[in-house]
């Protein structure tokens, strides 16, 4: 028994925690694409938008239906941008910094078991993948390894 207040773990903590890898991940801003109403059940509002964990075809499907864009390819793209993207998978640092308005429109996130024959970060522990859209048309991407980044 614990005598912790705090809250039952939600899937987006579970994720952040890496311990959903069959699960994908995407916040999508309020502003710029908004939760769609048959998935308002099972979105978390986070306050700047809402971010949703599912498995991970259907979290594909999902993804591709509100931005219009297939998940993997969206994140071959982005991943020839590095940028800053916050822990909280909900914002990041543009690389294309020229204007104060930038803001993150969407992420997509998968999370990769520890796996030491892979080396690297892989060997270090369960690795976050993320990719960004931001609003001035910049994707961006970012990885790390779960517990090692605090924003
Ligand atoms: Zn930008």
């Amino acid at each position: 028994m614990s005598d912790s207040p705090e809250a039952p773990a939600t899937p987006y903590d579970q994720f952040r925690a890496g311990e959903r890898h069959d699960d994908v991940f995407f916040f999508l801003h309020e502003d710029a694409v908004g939760a769609p109403d048959a998935l308002q059940h099972v979105a978390e509002d986070v306050g700047t938008g809402v971010v949703l964990v599912l498995p991970g075809d259907r979290g594909g499907e999902v993804f591709q239906k509100v931005t219009g864009l297939d998940p993997m390819e969206f994140a071959g793209v982005a991943m020839d941008t590095e940028g800053h993207i916050d822990a909280s998978l909900t914002a990041g640092d543009c690389p294309s910094r020229d204007a104060d308005s930038h803001f993150v429109k969407f992420v997509f996130a998968f999370s990769e078991e520890e796996n030491p024959e892979v080396g690297g970060i892989y060997a270090e522990g369960d690795v976050i993948h993320a990719y960004a859209a931001c609003n001035c048309g910049t994707t961006y991407s970012d990885k790390w390894v779960v517990g090692e980044r605090d924003d």
